[in-house]
Parts: C-alpha cells; structure tokens; sequence
C-alpha cells in the first residue's frame, strides 16, 4: 500500500513533492496546507485536497508522512509540530539555520520515534554521480581536489532567499546541496574550513561564496557558488593521483585524463611571447589516455522509494541525520569563516 503524503507549504519547491506523490509508485498525495491563500486556491483548481488549518493537516489520521516544503525560517517549528502528531516527516533543505536548531528537530525525531529525514535530491544527480563513479572505479587514483562549481548570472532570487530571517543565502541553498556531495565524494575527517562570500547584487545575504574543505589525509574539496558569473566554470573539476577529471557542464558527460608514464618523450616545447616553456607543454598520447564516461542512469524518486522503506523498517534511511548534521557544521562554519576573514580548524 502507498503511504500517504501530506504536503506543508505548496510553493515551487512543495508543487515539486505534490508532482511527484500524484506520480509515484510508492506514496499518494493526501493533501496540502498553506498559508497563502493564492497557492491553496492552485491546488484546489488541480483538484488536490486542502486543509484549512495547519492542526487539521497534522491530524489527518491517514497520513503517513509529512513534507515541510516551507521557507527555512519556519522548518524546526513545523517538523516538531509533524513529529508531535506522530508523523513521519521530510524536511527541505537546508534543514535549519544553526547545527543548534537542527539538534532540536534530532532530539524531537529521537523522542517521538518517527523517521525523520532531510530532501537531499542531489545525491541523485548525475554529474555528482559521475564523479563518484570515477573515484571508485579508481582508474586515475585517489582524489587530491575536487572543486565543484555551480554558477548562475542573475543573481539571488528576489524572494525569501534574499533575506537573512527567512534563512536565505547562498550557502543555505546551493551550497547545502554542494558540501553534502563534497563529504560524499571524501568521506573522511575535516580538519579546516576556509570561506568567503560575495555581496555583488545584495549585501543583506550572501549572493555566492567560495569555501575550501581541508580534510585529514590532505585532500582538499572547494565549493563554490556564484549567482553573477556571465561565464561559467566547469561544474566539476578534479585532480587525482594518476590523472584529472572534468564535467563542463550537468548536461555533459565527464571527461577523464589518465597519465599513462611520467617520462617526458613526448615534451615538445610550447612557444609563447616570454619564450619556451616544457613545464606547461601538452601531453601527447603516448603519455595520456582521454575519455569520456558515460552518464549514469538515476533516478531521484529513489529517494522516496528509500523514505517509504526506511518507514517500514526494511532499509536503513539514506539521507542520514549525522550526515546532515556534517553539512550543517561545515555551513555553520563557512559562515564563522567569512565573518572571521580566517580559516578556521576544526574537527568535524
Ligand atoms: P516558495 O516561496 O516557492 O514556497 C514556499 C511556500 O511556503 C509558499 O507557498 C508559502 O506561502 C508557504 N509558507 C510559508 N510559511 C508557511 C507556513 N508557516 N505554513 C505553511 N505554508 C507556509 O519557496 P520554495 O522555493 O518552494 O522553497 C521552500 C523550501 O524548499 C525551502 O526550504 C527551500 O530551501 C527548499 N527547496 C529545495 C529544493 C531542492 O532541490 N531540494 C529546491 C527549491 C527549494
């Protein structure tokens, strides 16, 4: 039997959830709860059931699991809420504001024994999954960086992700998606966190930052937004042991160079305006195999399909909550960094 799905907060990203629970294989849409009239008044012109009152939502008898798909500033308050009706509750990211707030949903999810989990969607892309798969293939060895980019030119949304109260910022919304990718794809002890952020269209939030990731064994991860970039960089770039990789774009499939020997017959010297240079000169194929991976088939309902068992007891859930708490950490963090003007250790 589908478990049923109530929806809290039918904006894009609740619209989103209500798409897919009308869809599933696995859940149905119960209902959805607003405050806004206008977006109660869409759902009832698609037909979706909807509830006057955040308590006649809750209660709902026949709910299964809650969604909280609202502005971030209102997440703990719902979640607990939710919990406290004896609900099994999926929160949007970022989750919360501060690791404190967090702890607080953790602590009322451990008292109420309900699943409680986080919609990290984008462990289901494919260029992060790309990127997976060509660690653990290990053709070109172990990573020593990885720098993951996403950039946009239109600056910061004008609506509650361009105000501090409501949780808005870049690092709180793209940047919870990118660190979570990061400690996946090195899955080890952070060390240092360094960061800086970018007031170029509001100084209210920030509209991009730039973060390093400095992990125990040396390795090191870079994370950066920017939202008034007319050019894009790579979205992701990485350099390993025997070889680099790049995604140019989420669209396209990774590009993988393999170092096949270290010695330099193939130098032919590259002129440029100063001189010669052999430090710099391209490698030929004798030296360096190039190509590409295919793109990996995923699909993100799997989320749901993981919620819906991890409810029943029959597989552990995937979006952990010390996972989530990490990221929240490493954000906490970036932001004391920024403010700080300074890395900071750590030991997360
Ligand atoms: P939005 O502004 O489009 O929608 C928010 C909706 O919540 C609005 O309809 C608003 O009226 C309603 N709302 C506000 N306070 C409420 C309350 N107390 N009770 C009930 N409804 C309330 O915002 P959005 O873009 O949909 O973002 C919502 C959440 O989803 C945020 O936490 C955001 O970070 C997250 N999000 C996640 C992804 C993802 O890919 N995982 C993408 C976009 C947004």
């Amino acid at each position: 039997m589908k478990k049923k799905v109530t929806v809290i907060g039918y904006g894009g990203q609740g619209g989103w959830h209500a798409d897919h629970a009308l869809k599933s294989d696995v859940v149905s849409l119960l209902g959805i709860y607003d405050i806004a009239q206008k977006r109660v008044e869409l759902a009832k012109s698609k037909g979706i059931n909807t509830y006057a009152t955040l308590e006649e939502a809750l209660n709902d008898e026949r709910c299964d699991i809650v969604v909280i798909a609202t502005p971030n500033d209102v997440h703990k308050e719902l979640v607990k809420k939710a919990l406290a009706a004896g609900k099994n509750v999926i929160c949007e990211k970022p989750v919360e504001m501060t690791v404190a707030a967090f702890d607080e949903m953790a602590e009322a999810a451990k008292a109420s024994g309900k699943l409680f989990t986080v919609h990290q969607n984008r462990r289901w892309d494919v260029d992060f999954l790309a990127m997976k798969q060509i660690i653990e293939e290990g053709d070109i060895g172990e990573p020593i960086r990885i720098e993951s980019r996403i950039h946009g030119s239109r600056g910061i949304p004008s609506d509650w992700r361009c105000h501090k109260p409501y949780g808005g910022g870049m690092i709180l919304d793209w940047g919870v998606h990118l660190i979570d990718q990061m400690l996946q794809l090195i899955p080890e002890k952070i060390v240092k966190v360094a960061c800086d952020v970018t007031n170029i269209t509001t100084d209210e939030v920030d509209d991009g930052f730039r973060l390093n990731i400095y992990f125990e064994s040396g390795k090191t991860g870079y994370v950066e937004v920017g939202t008034y970039n007319f050019i894009p960089m790579p979205r992701f770039y990485m350099q390993c042991k025997n070889g680099s990789a790049k995604i140019e774009d989420w669209r396209q499939k990774a590009q993988v160079a393999k170092c096949l020997a270290w010695h330099e017959s193939d130098v032919v010297p590259v002129q440029t305006a100063a001189g010669i240079t052999k430090t710099m000169a391209p490698r030929d194929e004798i030296t360096l195999k190039t190509y590409e991976i295919e793109r990996p088939v995923s699909d993100v309902h799997d989320f749901y399909r993981n919620v819906v068992k991890a409810v029943d007891g029959i597989e552990p859930q995937l979006i952990k909550l010390c996972q989530v708490r990490r990221v929240m950490q490493v954000m906490e963090t970036a932001f004391a960094s920024a403010e700080k003007g300074a890395p900071i250790v750590v030991d997360i």
